[in-house]
């Protein structure tokens, strides 16, 4: 059976974004308010020669009164169990965030391998926002543009480097 990639994060950060980058089509919704995944989309991608499922954990946000931050990581924790390589996506142009922190404690406690990215790059490579994300401690962070793609070639190279 294929290794799974899990991509996890913030509401709007683009996790759906760069889900549909990533496999090529449009099937995760993506939108300007946030939580508008509608399910836990699931795909096959390959990169490389390699292949994989990918998993965009937006789904369970929506509907539920409960607060963002307590769905954020429930969200990833159900990662955590099913996935064999954990992406964390965050926001560049807003920069750090608490939950972002949070996130990344317990991805870091899970001792899976995690790659972060830093999404809505856009003026790469002269853009050094993302270097604020080494804070997070799960190692170089990743500037991504994941909607021009700009980026994403190298942050799939070392999420196949961990399958
Ligand atoms: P999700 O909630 O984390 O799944 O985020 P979405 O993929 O739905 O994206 C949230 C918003 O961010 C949408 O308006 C996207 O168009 C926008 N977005 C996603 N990727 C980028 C990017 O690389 N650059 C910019 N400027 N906006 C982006
Ligand atoms: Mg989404």
């Amino acid at each position: 059976t294929l290794p799974v990639v899990a991509v996890v994060g913030r509401p709007n950060v683009g996790k759906s974004t760069l889900f549909n980058r990533v496999i090529g089509r449009r099937l995760a919704i993506v939108d300007d308010q946030p939580g508008v995944t509608r399910d836990r989309n699931f795909s096959p991608a390959d990169w490389a020669g390699r292949h994989f499922y990918i998993v965009d954990t937006g789904g369970v946000i929506e509907d539920s009164d409960r607060p963002m931050d307590r769905l954020v990581r429930e969200q990833a924790e159900v990662a955590i169990r099913e996935a064999d390589v954990l992406v964390l996506v965050t926001d560049g142009k807003e920069g750090l965030h608490p939950l972002d922190q949070k996130v990344a404690e317990m991805l870091r406690s899970s001792g899976k391998p995690v790659v972060l990215a830093v999404n809505k790059m856009d003026n790469l490579p002269r853009d050094p926002a993302h270097h604020e994300f080494w804070e997070l401690g799960l190692g170089e962070p990743h500037a991504v543009s994941a909607g021009s793609g700009k980026g994403s070639g190298d942050l799939l190279d070392r999420i196949v480097e961990l399958l």
